[in-house]
């Protein structure tokens, strides 16, 4: 599956026609360790296949290539792991909405899959008290949701990192990518209260922090279609402005923005 997308500046101009106001997507991934089975990319790989799947079902939404390197310092302890600091993924992000305000596009909602971006929370404060509109997802929320409903038994706080979620959905979207052995690395530490302070070196030896042998391609698949369906709101927001009340009775709609049949569906 690709990550980037394969659009063309002719794809982009007839969806521009088409469609009424466009929503762009950026997905946010990072590089950093993911324990001894999954890519340095899995945050990244994880957050282009959220964001493929909403492109795929919502017409409105203008999908972006991901930002690849993100603020993952507390797991510098790991070879491999690469970071920008808060202050450049800030900047980056504020660009890339101007950019696409000045071609005409004018809601941004980022798609994070790395928890340690806190700054983009920030992000998104600033730039719609400036009334810009920009939105950030999926919430703990939209996890928790799609979780119950993808049967992933491992809570959102025992499930940290490289566990059972993100193990499923690189099972579903890119099963090369996971090497032999997640079955066997299980590890729990649901007490992470100095995480800032120490790094996750203080709370786990192999990277991981979760249950990744109960991972499967068939909760990944479920984890996906749960998250697009929770767009939906996301996209009311962004679009119309409207209050939280009125945009949770149009979260299901069928007609122009909402969801559409997708091969994640099930
Ligand atoms: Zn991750």
């Amino acid at each position: 599956m690709h990550v980037i997308p394969a659009d063309t500046t002719e794809d982009v101009r007839a969806q521009a026609a088409g469609a009424g106001p466009l929503v762009a997507v950026l997905p946010v991934g990072s590089f950093e360790q993911h324990g001894p089975c999954l890519p340095l990319a899995t945050d990244t790989l994880v957050a282009c296949a959220i964001a493929r799947e909403i492109a795929a079902a919502y017409p409105a939404v203008r999908l972006l290539p991901p930002v690849t390197v993100s603020c993952s310092h507390e797991h510098a302890a790991w070879p491999g792991t690469v970071s920008i600091s808060a202050m450049t993924l800030h900047a980056v992000v504020r660009d890339i909405a101007a950019s696409l305000r000045r071609s005409g596009v004018e809601a941004l909602v980022v798609v994070n899959g790395h928890g340690g971006n806190y700054v983009l929370g920030n992000v998104v404060q600033e730039s719609t008290a400036e009334g810009h509109r920009m939105a950030l997802f999926p919430s703990a929320e939209d996890w928790e949701a799609a979780r119950e409903r993808a049967g992933v038994e491992t809570s959102l706080l025992s499930d940290m990192h490289a566990g059972e979620i993100e193990t499923s959905i690189l099972l579903h979207c890119h099963p090369e990518s996971v090497r032999p052995g997640h079955e066997s690395t299980d590890f729990l530490a649901d007490d992470r209260r100095h995480l800032l302070s120490l790094g996750m070196s203080a709370y786990t030896d192999s990277g991981v922090i979760g249950r990744p042998s109960l991972a499967s391609a068939e909760k990944g698949e479920k984890l996906l279609a749960g998250l697009v369906e929770a767009f939906g709101a996301y996209l009311s927001v962004v679009t119309s402005g409207n209050s939280v009340a009125s945009v949770s009775s149009e979260a299901t709609v069928t007609s122009g923005e909402g969801p559409v049949a997708s091969s994640a569906s099930s």
